[in-house]
Order: C-alpha cells, then structure tokens, then sequence
C-alpha cells in the first residue's frame, strides 16, 4: 500500500484545490522556505488523524482551515489521501482507497468528519483500517523534525522500546503480560 495523491483544498497555505502526486517508491518534496512542504506532511497527518493541532504547527484545529489576509477566510478545510491499495493490505474489496477529513467552522467551533471511500465513519475506523497496514498514531510512520534528535538522547531502554515497537514485538510482549496476570 502506499500513497499515490493527496488533494487539498483550503488546508492550510493550499487556498485552491491542489493535487500532488506521489510515487510508489521514493518521493521527495523540495521548494523555497514558506513554500508549504511541510504543510503537505501536516495534511497527512490531520487526514489521518494521526495527531493533535500542536504537531501540525496550530494552536487549533481551525488554524488549519486557509486563511488569506486579503478576502474571506473559507469556511471549510478538506485533505483527502488517495492510496494505491492493490496488494490489499487493508482489509477491503478495493484497489484504491480514499480518506478524507473534513473540518468545517462554525460560530461556536467546529466540526470534524472523515470518511473512508466516500462513507462517513469515525476516527476510530479509520484507526482500525489504518492499523491493518501498520499505520498507527504511536508508530513511526511519520518522522517529524526533532524526533530523530529526541531518540539519540533517549536512554538505552527507551530506545530498545521504539525498536521493540517497530519490530512488532511490543504486541507479543503485553500479550505474554496479560496472559502471565490471568
Ligand atoms: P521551510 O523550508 O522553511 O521548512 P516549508 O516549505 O516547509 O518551509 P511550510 O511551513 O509548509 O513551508 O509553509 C509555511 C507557510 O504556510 C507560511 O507562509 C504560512 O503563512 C502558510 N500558512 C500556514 N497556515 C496557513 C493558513 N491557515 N492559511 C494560509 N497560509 C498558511
Ligand atoms: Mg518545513
């Protein structure tokens, strides 16, 4: 599985709908500074759900939504990540697989939706779904700037944790814990 476009529109310095494409193998984004590169990573995890506003550089969730200085602020942000899912690593009859969220302003807040191949579910479906393919919150999908620096001043057992987490070993170990408590 791997992710083949992501589309926006109003998220974030992305004030029309956008569309990049990635490769299956090795993608790498370049630009000045300011350009929005890191707004793309932001966009996957904010469509994925994948972290709080604070990672994705927002004091809220609304910072999210693009705001010009000029004209009228939208009242609505939306990514939407397309994947190439023809080895079926998610559970589901589909080569190609779309998440979408949604956050729409509204007087008093905000609301947020997401939505798996065009059918609203919740933020835990998307979890799920997501796990199937290794994709998880905790996990190391992502590697934001200052995680690399945060794991070289980590202790030898909190490191051996990140690694026992990647590996998958992490699972068996609080398996075997249960199992040993009952
Ligand atoms: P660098 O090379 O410095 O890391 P970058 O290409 O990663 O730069 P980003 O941090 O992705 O750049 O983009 C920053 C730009 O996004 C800023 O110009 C900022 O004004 C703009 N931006 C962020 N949030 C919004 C928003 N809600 N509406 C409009 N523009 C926004
Ligand atoms: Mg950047």
């Amino acid at each position: 599985m791997y992710i083949k476009e992501i589309e926006f529109l109003n998220f974030k310095s992305f004030g029309k709908k956008v569309k990049i494409p990635f490769f299956d193998d090795f993608t790498t984004i370049s630009g000045p500074n300011g350009s929005g590169k890191s707004n793309i990573i932001d966009g996957i995890l904010f469509a994925l759900g994948l972290s709080n506003s604070r990672t994705m550089r927002a004091e809220k969730l609304t910072d999210l939504i693009y705001n010009p200085d000029s004209s009228n602020k939208p009242q609505y942000a939306q990514v939407k990540i397309r994947f190439d899912n023809s080895d079926n690593e998610m559970p589901v009859e589909a080569d190609e697989v779309e998440i979408t969220r949604k956050i729409k302003e509204t007087g008093s807040g905000y609301y947020s939706y997401f939505y798996f191949n065009g059918k609203s579910v919740s933020l835990k479906d998307i979890h799920n779904y997501l796990a199937k393919a290794k994709v998880t919150p905790e996990g190391y999908n992502v590697v934001m700037q200052g995680d690399v620096t945060q794991i070289i001043t980590m202790t030898p057992v909190e490191r051996r944790k990140i690694i026992d987490e990647i590996a998958g070993v992490s699972e068996f170990d609080n398996k075997k814990e249960r199992a040993m408590n009952e």
